[in-house]
């Protein structure tokens, strides 16, 4: 018997690792509460995970096995399991933060004391880590040219479940509170193998070819939302792109099929980060770009805070932020725009708001979370230019014209007509008393601030 050992792959179909566990007879699953990986969760995102593997364990237990959970150091915990039950190879899928990797080393050399090795799979990626490099053999920091490789690549099928699950029962499932965390306050997306099942059938059974033209459109809520499934691999990625594809056998129009191809192109920034991630492990911390340290962030802790509590005085701005703590979630161009504010307008630290987002996100993984905040921040891989600074109330105008998704998330201007929202910043105090007194005033002024990011930068460059 073989052991597989789940980690962020609560899924028994297209889970490499798990079939190749199961190739040859039972397989042993395992899941390991480690309080060194707890301690960077978050009540939305450890509640999604509970449930997903509440489910995980009930389809083992319909076939006739289990999943062994146990709480504690996996140093420990699996050289013990497999020494008991015989089991000659721990399987378990790929992780790429730098955390991962030093946590499956540890594990790795404790199991080879005992004579079992540690086999870890290619699963969460299409393509692994220094699978697509540039013609001189670097990994790429640029995603157009990334992405034209991974699209030409040539992809897996998903895998089958396997047939024989050990029945060998651990602990209970922890509560979140045993595991140290509060309930979420936000109302998440329900978590587990059919919630993402559903979610991607009713995505490519028609949004996915208005991909193009509606994913911008935040009121239109028309993106396949699985970022959170695929966070915790609650569907593989296989399955993903397998149905996507189908999506496009099938489309009605070549622009429906062109926009399965742009959505086609998310999944490969994800992918894009992960390797980004996996060779510059620093930019957790720190800037892609050395020389982006000299940055000197004003950092206004009044501001920040503002921020984070939606009360900015930017509606597009804080109909996100509240959609964050109303949701674990935002929309991308959302996030786009939120971040923009924070690093351009505010002229705050990145990293506070990866921060906010780590700890706010049903779907935060490092690599994409950093990405995003990089990419906004102007400082990262492929960013967009620091002298390309988003205005929020055209931002806002653009991508919600209706103001729809603004008076969903920010109910001081629920009665407030689209024309006054987007020019909140233009009208007097007068007039924003009048249509909405409880709603608060820009707290900064956009082309002042854009002039003042703009030299900002300009110094750490040392361009000025
Ligand atoms: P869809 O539009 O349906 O896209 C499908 C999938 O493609 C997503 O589920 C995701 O896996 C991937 N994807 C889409 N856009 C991006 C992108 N820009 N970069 C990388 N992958 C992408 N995504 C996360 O999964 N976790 C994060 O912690 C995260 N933090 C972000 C922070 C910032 C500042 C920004 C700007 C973006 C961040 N993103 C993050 C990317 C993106 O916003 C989310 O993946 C997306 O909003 C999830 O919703 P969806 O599943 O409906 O996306």
């Amino acid at each position: 018997m073989d052991i597989h050992w789940h980690r962020d792959d609560l899924r028994a179909t297209d889970n490499v690792g798990l079939a190749a566990a199961g190739e040859d007879g039972e397989v042993l699953p395992v899941f390991v509460f480690d309080d060194r990986v707890l301690q960077h969760g978050s009540p939305p995102r450890v509640a999604f995970m509970l449930e997903s593997l509440a489910e995980l364990r009930e389809w083992y237990r319909d076939r006739g096995g289990d999943l062994y959970v146990a709480r504690g150091d996996p140093t420990a915990i699996l050289p013990d399991l497999a020494v008991e039950h015989d089991a000659e190879t721990v399987h378990c899928n790929a992780g790429y933060s730098g955390l991962a990797r030093d946590r499956d080393s540890a594990v790795a050399e404790a199991l080879d004391s005992d004579g079992v090795a540690l086999e870890d799979h290619e699963d969460a990626l299409h393509h692994e880590p220094g699978s697509i490099r540039t013609n001189d053999g670097d990994p790429y920091s640029v995603y157009t040219y990334f992405w034209k490789k991974w699209r030409d690549r040539e992809k897996a099928d998903p895998y089958d479940a396997p047939d024989a699950i050990a029945n060998v029962t651990g602990e209970d499932l922890p509560t979140l509170f045993e595991l140290g965390f509060d309930e979420p306050e936000a109302d998440i997306e329900p978590g587990g193998m059919t919630a993402a099942r559903e979610r991607l059938d009713s995505f490519v059974d028609g949004p996915i070819y208005e991909y193009e033209d509606l994913r911008d459109d935040p009121a239109a809520d028309n993106t396949s939302k699985l970022s959170a499934h695929t966070r915790w691999g609650t569907i593989g990625p296989r399955t993903v792109y397998a149905a996507t594809e189908d999506a496009a056998a099938s489309a009605p129009s070549e622009a429906a099929a062109e926009a399965v191809e742009e959505y086609q192109g998310e999944l490969a920034w994800r992918e894009f980060y992960h390797h980004v991630l996996y060779f510059y492990p620093h930019v957790v911390t720190e800037n892609y770009n050395e020389y982006e340290e000299g940055i000197d962030w004003r950092d206004d802790a009044d501001e920040i805070a503002a921020w984070r509590e939606g009360e900015t005085g930017y509606p597009i701005v804080d109909a996100g932020m509240r959609q964050l703590r109303a949701e674990a979630w935002m929309h991308n161009r959302v996030r786009m725009i939120v971040a923009s504010f924070l690093t351009k307008d505010l002229l705050a630290d990145w990293r506070h708001g990866y921060e906010h987002f780590r700890d706010h996100l049903v779907d935060h993984n490092t690599a994409n979370d950093n990405g995003g905040w990089q990419w906004a921040a102007s400082t990262g891989t492929d960013a967009q230019p620091y002298f390309r600074i988003f205005n929020p109330m055209s931002q806002g105008e653009r991508h919600d014209p209706d103001a729809e998704y603004i008076r969903e998330y920010v109910p001081e201007l629920a009665g407030v007509d689209a024309d006054t929202i987007h020019s909140w910043h233009e009208l007097s105090e007068a007039e924003r008393e009048s249509a909405a007194p409880e709603y608060p005033a820009p707290i900064v002024d956009h082309s002042q601030r854009r002039e003042e990011a703009l030299a900002m930068f300009k110094r750490a460059r040392g361009e000025d």
